[in-house]
């Protein structure tokens, strides 16, 4: 493995730094509030004025609105947005997930058209896999698009997604071949969210940021709305689970929670407890291990050869990892720390608890992406080669 940070990336970080420490963004964020019906806040302002500070997309090339760098700029960028409380879930979801896809799998024209307006945040992307009973079993999709004359016609309902309440695009997983194999039945298509028969309802959830339900009823869409060809559904959603996979959020977010932790133990010179000390330790050296794996996913990524296998592992670990942190943080701090101001540090880790389960479910849950190491040879390569 070979991580060397090159100067582009120390030099975008600093700029990243920078941008993320103006007025101007300190303003934006604080309009990202929850909202009084129980939505999340609307984040896109903010998005905006990062995008056009060209920030968004840094490992995409500058024709589609990137800036050319190599994958340890888009780690530089996920570690500074957590850092400076930027919620990054619409972010992630849209730039990193779908976008990406689209840079890897999409047409010249989705590249062309898409590509920058997503780069500058004035297109918003979410996805919609997962289906009522349909998680983990994800080929037993049962929302259907229908040949009608020169489009499709779209009909069921998708669960769980996080951001469509704020999302413009949706890469929609839908059957559209009833009579061939699980598999080889499902068609991506990107559906403009506010076409009719489109209807999002919120479900609470524990943490911050609500899931929604979307149903389908007669939604027509046109063959440009096809992401890879009918049938290939199956195939695009594997190539786009190792890339959403990489594990970067979850790293990104248990290292800002245990810097938070360990600043909350340290303050005024307070020197914790040894079992504190050694806990914060062990936290760490997983956190190293964490971006270790999200970086070897990264660089094999932007190398042409994602690894499904590899990636379930980095999200396996970083994701366990964030999760143990978040709930530390509670025992060590004590429970008092859920009453603090909403300015302190107490409040991101309140926050992180709430969102710590999730983090084992989202994206593939934790025994499913060991089930998918164990079935491979991911082990093979060990210090000999052999
Ligand atoms: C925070 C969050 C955000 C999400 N965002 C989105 C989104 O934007 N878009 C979207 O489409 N979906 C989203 N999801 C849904 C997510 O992808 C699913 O929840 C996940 O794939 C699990 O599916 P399920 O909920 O149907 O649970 P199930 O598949 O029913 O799993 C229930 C339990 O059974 C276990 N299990 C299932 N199969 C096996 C197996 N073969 N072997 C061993 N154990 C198994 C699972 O590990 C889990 O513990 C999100 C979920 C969360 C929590």
């Amino acid at each position: 493995m070979d991580f060397d940070v090159p100067p582009e990336t120390l030099a975008f970080a600093n700029e990243v730094d920078g941008i993320l420490r103006t007025p101007q963004t300190a303003r934006l964020l604080r309009n990202v509030q929850a909202r009084e019906d129980g939505m999340d806040g609307d984040v896109r302002e903010l998005y905006r004025y990062l995008g056009d500070a060209g920030i968004l997309a840094p490992s995409w090339p500058v024709e589609y609105g990137g800036r050319g760098l190599d994958f340890t700029a888009t780690v530089a960028l996920l570690e500074q947005l957590v850092a400076h409380r930027i919620p990054q879930n619409l972010y992630c979801i849209s730039v990193q997930n779908v976008g990406s896809l689209i840079l890897a799998a999409g047409s010249e024209q989705q590249r062309g058209t898409l590509l920058p307006a997503m780069a500058s945040a004035d297109l918003t992307a979410c996805i919609l896999f997962t289906e009522p009973g349909h998680g983990s079993d994800l080929a037993g999709m049962t929302t259907t698009a229908v040949r009608d004359g020169t489009g499709w016609v779209i009909n069921g309902r998708k669960t769980y997604n996080l951001k469509s309440a704020y999302a413009d695009l949706a890469l929609c997983a839908v059957r559209t071949d009833p009579q061939s194999s699980q598999y080889e039945g499902i068609t991506l298509f990107l559906v403009p969210l506010s076409a009719p028969g489109v209807v999002i309802r919120p479900i609470p959830s524990l943490a911050d940021e609500q899931f929604h339900d979307i149903w389908f009823t007669d939604v027509r869409v046109d063959d440009d709305a096809l992401f890879g060809s009918a049938g290939s559904g199956w195939s695009l959603i594997t190539q786009m689970f190792a890339a959403e996979r990489t594990g970067l959020d979850y790293y990104a977010r248990g290292r800002h929670w245990l810097n938070v932790a360990g600043d909350r133990l340290t303050e005024d010179g307070r020197r914790p407890a040894d079992l504190v000390r050694v806990d914060l330790a062990r936290h760490r050296t997983r956190l190293e291990a964490s971006k270790l794996l999200s970086c070897q996913v990264m660089q094999n990524l932007q190398q042409g050869t994602p690894d499904i296998a590899e990636s379930s592992f980095a999200k396996w670990h970083c994701s366990e990892t964030a999760q143990r942190i978040a709930w530390w943080a509670l025992n060590a701090l004590g429970p008092d720390m859920l009453e603090r101001g909403p300015d302190t540090g107490d409040r991101v880790l309140e926050a992180a608890f709430r969102e710590a389960p999730g983090m084992t479910i989202s994206g593939g849950a934790s025994e499913v992406m060991l089930d998918i190491v164990s079935s491979a040879r991911v082990f093979d390569n060990g210090l000999t080669g052999d």
